[in-house]
């Protein structure tokens, strides 16, 4: 065990598995909170605002600062304000998606954007697809959410951000950045805000190529959970494996 001042931690699979809490979750971030550190969550969800992250959090009995947590969409926002200050932008998302930009300050346009951000809308249309295409093909930059092509649903799997963004890569010629796991941007996001040194910052997830590898690539230390997507035999074996392999939230100790 070592002491980390910036827990990160995924939320699906690593605290709770759709409407399923995951066992010793809670109390986990109880005995983080009891020393004094108020840890993060890092989703790639998109779709959904910073409060209806808390609340759902706290449907799984865990009191979280809603600052503290971070989307795709949100993470997006801060992106753009630290890197393209000034600059408008065009939407594809949910509410989730303009209330983070708006909390950012970013003004928000319908044609001829500079940025083109993509995220999970449930009211895609053709319209708003080929209006991203034609600002980016005017030189917009192209910012995703996420890779995520398909997530699983009561119905089957569904096409998410990553399949939406395909298309408009496809037509454009354009390749975005992407902005959630497995690339850094929330970690240094994390970093940035709140002056962490990479080697105070932990991320914890249950997904090696999204939590572990966001991870490894920003150069901090992560914690497997074998609590969901990868399996701990599976990620024992990678060329990179996590800093520390658990079976579950119980066996970490706090120092
Ligand atoms: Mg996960």
């Amino acid at each position: 065990m070592k002491a980390y001042k910036a827990y990160c931690l995924d939320v699906d699979g690593t605290i709770y598995r759709g409407e399923q809490s995951i066992e010793h979750a809670a109390d986990f971030v109880r005995r983080l909170q009891d020393k004094g550190i108020e840890p993060f969550y890092v989703t790639n969800n998109a779709s959904k605002t910073q409060a209806q992250l808390c609340e759902r959090l706290a449907n799984f009995g865990i009191t979280a600062d809603p600052e503290c947590i971070l989307s795709s969409a949100i993470t997006a926002a801060k992106y753009i304000h630290r890197w393209y200050a000034g600059k408008s932008v065009y939407f594809i998302g949910t509410d989730a998606m303009g209330e983070a930009l708006r909390a950012e300050g970013i003004s928000c346009v319908e044609r001829n954007a500079d940025i083109v951000v993509t995220g999970l809308d449930w009211g895609i249309s053709y319209d708003k697809l080929a209006q991203a295409c034609l600002d980016i093909r005017n030189g917009a930059t192209f910012l995703s959410t996420n890779r995520d092509v398909a997530f699983p649903s009561e119905r089957g799997f569904l096409p998410g951000n990553g399949a939406f963004t395909a298309l408009i890569s496809t037509s454009t010629g354009v390749d975005p950045i992407f902005i959630g796991k497995p690339e850094s941007h929330m970690l240094e996001a994390i970093r940035h805000e709140h002056g962490f040194r990479k080697d105070e910052m932990v991320m914890v997830g249950d997904n090696y190529d999204t939590d572990i590898l966001a991870g490894i690539r920003f150069g901090i230390d992560t914690i497997h959970v074998n609590t969901g997507v990868s399996r701990m035999e599976d990620v024992l074996t990678k060329d990179v494996p996590p800093t520390w392999t658990i079976e579950n939230l119980e066996e970490w100790e706090v120092i």
